[in-house]
């Protein structure tokens, strides 16, 4: 498998031009921060600076404590301090919007120059040059392509924040958007000089003893509907405050309810403050929790999206396992009727 993606590389051009046209530009990554978003932010960053460009890492919120290896993370800046005056932004894995750039969003407000790298087809554009490819398993992978266009050399810590991106955005490659690129760039990364188990034990087999504890509580919660196809999973507030543990430290839980056999729709509903419910909602095969994810005032892709709710958690989930409840009926009865046509069609 090439590396070749003649259709991205082929598209980065203004984004490229813009930046290199740049002086001092701010990378910013969205709320709810995860690795796809600090790995790409720092990873593009890393870039600029090789480049001689005045750049800072920005992230609405910092994330993980255990992202803390992550080259450059220390340089992170939290939100949009009066003395960072950025002339450009580059936007990375979300659209341009106040509602997913939360506290960062003044700094777009003060650059004159807005760039934008996505993969969530859900983006509505409004940047001044970007690229938003779907068809990218993780904007990792388009930060790779966009630091080859700006001539920039892959270096270990570069490589690194990459394959943390695509990582994790894949699901340590489990997930469907896991193509043969995604594996040959995880290749090409490895071959700069990242050490897969390295990654493997930082990200994923690192946490503390509290956390362990907690998550057994969090297990013994798991609940479904009748059928078996919608799972789900809970924590409130009190749960991480009472174990010492931010709400920030406990992530990744979707995927509990969504290794049950017979699972369609898995969801963790996560109390990040009282009465503010963030939802994961991720689909195996036919749901496009995209759109479920819409309907709430979220978005993402279709096999694995967000939304965030204001209320009680107990009103949260109700209103959202109904939502995929009918997501999967829908379906079901669409499959049947196609099923049957298509039966008919033979006979
Ligand atoms: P997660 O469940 O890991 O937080 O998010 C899953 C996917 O949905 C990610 O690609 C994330 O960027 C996207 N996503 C999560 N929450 C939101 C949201 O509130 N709005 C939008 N537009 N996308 C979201
Ligand atoms: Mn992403």
């Amino acid at each position: 498998m090439s590396l070749a993606w003649p259709e991205v590389e082929q598209r980065l051009g203004p984004l490229a031009e813009a930046l290199r046209g740049a002086d001092r530009i701010a990378v910013l990554g969205h709320v709810n921060a995860d690795l796809d978003s600090i790995g790409s932010v720092l990873a593009l960053h890393l870039a600029l600076e090789a480049m001689g460009k005045t750049s800072w890492p920005v992230t609405p919120d910092p994330g993980a404590p255990y992202w803390a290896f992550l080259p450059g993370y220390d340089r992170l800046v939290v939100g949009a301090p009066e003395w960072l005056q950025p002339d450009a932004v580059a936007v990375l894995d979300t659209e341009i919007s106040p509602e997913r750039l939360g506290q960062a969003w003044p700094l777009v407000e003060r650059a004159g120059l807005r760039l934008n790298l996505d993969h969530h087809d859900t983006n509505r554009g409004g940047a001044d040059a970007a690229l938003v490819e779907p068809a990218a398993a993780a904007t990792g992978e388009l930060v790779f392509y966009l630091v080859s266009a700006l001539g920039v050399p892959l270096t270990p810590q570069i490589a690194a924040c990459l394959y943390a991106a695509i990582l994790t955005d894949t699901g340590s490659f489990r997930y469907a958007n896991t193509t043969a690129r995604t594996l040959a760039l995880a290749s090409a990364l490895v071959a700069a000089g990242v050490e897969p188990h390295e990654m493997a034990t930082r990200i994923y087999d690192t946490r503390s003893w509290a956390y362990m504890k907690l998550l057994g509580r969090l297990l013994s919660r798991l609940e479904r509907t009748e059928d078996g196809k919608v799972a789900w999973m809970w924590v409130r507030h009190e749960d991480t405050l009472d174990a010492g543990l931010l709400p920030s430290e406990v992530e990744g839980l979707v995927q509990y309810p969504r290794m049950i056999e017979g699972v369609e729709v898995a969801l963790l509903f996560k109390e990040v403050e009282p009465g503010v419910i963030r939802v994961s909602l991720r689909s195996q095969r036919f749901v496009d929790v995209a759109a479920i994810a819409r309907a709430f005032g979220g978005g993402g892709h279709l096999r694995a999206a967000g939304c965030t709710l204001t209320g009680s958690l107990e009103k949260a989930m109700e209103r959202v396992v109904e939502a995929c409840r009918q997501a999967v009926r829908r379906e079901v009865v669409a499959g049947d009727r196609a099923g049957a046509s298509q039966g008919a069609g033979e006979g």
